[in-house]
């Protein structure tokens, strides 16, 4: 299984105890900020002009999905994962080679693609009317990609 994350998302405010929209942010500090996290992890990130940098490797667990994180490998796209902000198409380039690589390595199929958001339905801890995780959001073009990566014939 491929799961599609964006690096901008919701959550809760340590002062505050509200919910908060953390943006996109830039790929170094997204990188910098996962790989010193004591328990969080991710195999690949994409930045918004294509360009993909590997982190652990595919055949380590990242945790990345509440669940899942044993059986799949984790794809960031930097992103606000607000449903707003555009995904280029640089990027979804290279997400589109990436994910045609995981398939030739892995024999991942279309049905193994999924978004965060498909996996992780809770609601905030902080806002119970709000989802928890809902990335890479709704700007992402997820059938068009797939189509892509899998064409029918
Ligand atoms: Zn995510």
């Amino acid at each position: 299984m491929v799961v599609i994350h964006s690096t901008g998302g919701p959550t809760c405010d340590a002062k505050t105890g509200l919910p908060v929209w953390v943006a996109a942010g830039t790929l170094e500090d997204n990188l910098r900020h996962i790989e010193a996290h004591p328990t969080l992890g991710i195999h690949h990130m994409i930045d918004r002009d294509g360009t993909a940098r590997a982190s652990v490797p595919e055949g380590q667990v990242a945790h990345h999905v509440f669940g899942f994180s044993g059986r799949s490998i984790a794809i960031e796209l930097v992103n606000d994962g607000d449903g707003r902000d555009p995904f280029p198409e640089a990027q979804l380039a290279a997400l589109v080679n990436l994910l045609g690589e995981l398939r030739q390595r892995h024999g991942i199929k279309r049905s193994g693609v999924v978004r965060h958001s498909d996996l992780d339905r809770a609601m905030m801890p902080c806002d119970r009317t709000q989802r928890r995780k809902v990335d890479p959001g709704d700007a992402f073009p997820f059938d068009a990609v797939l189509d892509r990566v899998y064409p029918l014939r």
